[in-house]
């Protein structure tokens, strides 16, 4: 068997199509996706397409990396969306996997006090995730490979960190 999950980028067209459709099906019409990049990014623009949502957002979430840091829990890194465009609207939040489930507890936590609606959408979701996404494409507990990030940057940069 093989021990990864090998997400190609034709096999995310026909995933993200079948996203959509879980959600259009359930009939939950959002008013914006927000996108935790970098990940969400690629799956935020394919539901956009597919579930004609032309509102997008984006959220800087990560484990910061520093010199040989991380954290335990994930961060918001600056922009921060403005809780003024999020207000009352039905959000999709979309991201690629949710593992431990942390990143997307911070989002969900933070759009919870201000939105009418929020509900998560994501690729993969492993079977520790603390929060339990509505729409999810595959469930599994393998590490998975994804085509935006499974080569390497073309550039070295070493020791970067992250612009505050
Ligand atoms: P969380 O643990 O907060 O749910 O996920 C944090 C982040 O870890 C994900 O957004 C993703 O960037 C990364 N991650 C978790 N599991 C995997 C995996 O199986 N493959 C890859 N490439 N990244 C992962």
């Amino acid at each position: 068997a093989e021990e990864r999950e090998n997400l190609t980028w034709e096999l995310f067209g026909s995933a993200s199509r079948e996203l959509a459709q879980e959600v259009a099906a359930d009939g939950f019409v959002p008013d914006l996706i927000l996108s935790i990049a970098r990940g969400g990014l690629f799956v935020a623009g394919a539901l956009g397409y597919a579930l004609d949502v032309k509102n997008l957002h984006v959220m800087n979430v990560e484990f910061y990396t520093g010199v040989d840091q991380r954290l335990d829990l994930p961060v918001m890194l600056p922009p921060v969306p403005n809780v003024v465009d999020l207000t009352h609207k039905k959000v999709l939040v979309a991201d690629d996997v949710a593992d431990t489930g942390a990143t997307l507890k911070l989002v969900r936590d933070f759009c919870a006090d201000h939105v009418a609606d929020v509900r998560c959408a994501v690729v993969y979701e492993k079977p520790a995730s603390t929060v339990k996404c509505e729409y999810v494409w595959k469930r599994t507990d393998r590490w998975i490979n994804f085509p935006w990030s499974v080569l390497p940057p073309v550039v070295e940069r070493a020791g970067q960190v992250l612009d505050a």
